[in-house]
């Protein structure tokens, strides 16, 4: 657990490696909320941040999800069990999978396999109905009078939300504003770029959230994957840049090549190449392997969200 500010830690979960993907522990007089638990794999370092942090669970009142992607939100049941109090904050359209968790467990169980599956995601219980607060678009929740407001945020998903804490300045942003891994840190700030994740890529959509965050103005971007951003406004420009350059790859590789491995193929290389680039530009002196072993898996499903997004577009 890490300190960003007094009453803001950052947890890592430890999902798939060190600081790949993180929970934020947010306290206020004495209350908390989480955001966002990853797995239940990771529940016990939830559970061990707030004894560490000397709260019980009883003082937890929110566990805010951005989305229900497993990595996000595949531990709420888990969580929630160990919390008596707390409510679980999610996107409406993302409440009935958080309560019946069956198609989340069916879709990831179809990508990965069984064994593959429990290791990654361990086991995925549903949350009882009445703990589930389907948020609206401009909600204000209070931790111990500190207003929260959940903001809908699509583009990464159509049910990703985001939630403004004006007190700490900071908005935390799930997957909406890109992702930035310490490892690839530069000399110029962080290396930041956009989770373009199959199905519900919506480009459009990503980009008018991205502004919306960037007109609350925050001091803070709050990630996921991974930490506390400082705002400069280069970070913005970069998501821009590269959705615009991926997007008009990904039309031209429809155009040109016939569907199969050639277009997803072509698709990685761009990423690959375009990630690159930029990350060179900024001053980014890690070696190829490590950039590669921080990017890959990224540029695979990133490529394949832009592929499924490029094939229905008229
Ligand atoms: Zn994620």
């Amino acid at each position: 657990m890490e300190a960003h500010a007094k009453d803001l830690h950052l947890i890592d979960t430890h999902y798939v490696r060190h600081e790949q993907a993180g929970a934020w522990l947010l306290e206020h007089e004495g209350r908390a909320a989480f955001v966002e638990c990853n797995t239940s794999l990771a529940t016990p370092r939830l559970l061990a941040a707030l004894a560490a942090r000397g709260l019980t669970p009883e003082a937890v009142d929110w566990v805010f999800v951005t989305h229900v992607h497993l990595d996000h939100a595949g531990g709420a049941g888990a969580l929630l069990q160990q919390l008596p109090v707390a409510k679980l904050v999610v996107h409406p359209a993302g409440a009935k999978h958080m309560i019946d968790p069956r198609a989340l467990i069916a879709g990831a169980t179809a990508v990965y396999g069984p064994d593959r599956m429990a290791a990654l995601y361990g086991e995925i219980l549903p949350v009882p109905a009445e703990r589930v607060v389907a948020s609206q678009d401009g909600q204000i929740l209070e931790l111990a009078g500190r207003p929260l407001e959940t903001l809908h945020t699509p583009g990464h998903a159509w049910h990703h939300m985001a939630i403004h804490d004006p007190h700490g300045q900071g908005v935390f942003t799930g997957d909406v504003f890109g992702l930035a891994y310490r490892a690839l840190y530069t000399p110029s700030g962080p290396f930041l770029f956009p989770t373009t994740a199959p199905t519900q890529l919506a480009p459009e959509a990503m980009l008018a959230s991205i502004q919306r965050i960037v007109e609350l103005e925050p001091r803070w971007i709050f990630l996921t994957h991974y930490g506390a951003l400082a705002w400069e406004p280069r970070l913005a420009k970069d998501l821009h840049r590269f959705l615009g350059s991926w997007t008009t790859g990904a039309l031209q590789v429809v155009r040109d090549l016939p569907a199969g491995p050639l277009r997803l193929e072509a698709m990685e290389d761009l990423l690959r190449y375009t990630l690159r680039d930029h990350y060179r530009r900024l001053g980014g002196q890690a070696d190829d392997a490590t950039f590669a072993a921080w990017t890959q898996l990224d540029v695979e499903i990133n490529s394949q969200g832009l592929l499924y997004w490029a094939q229905k577009q008229p």
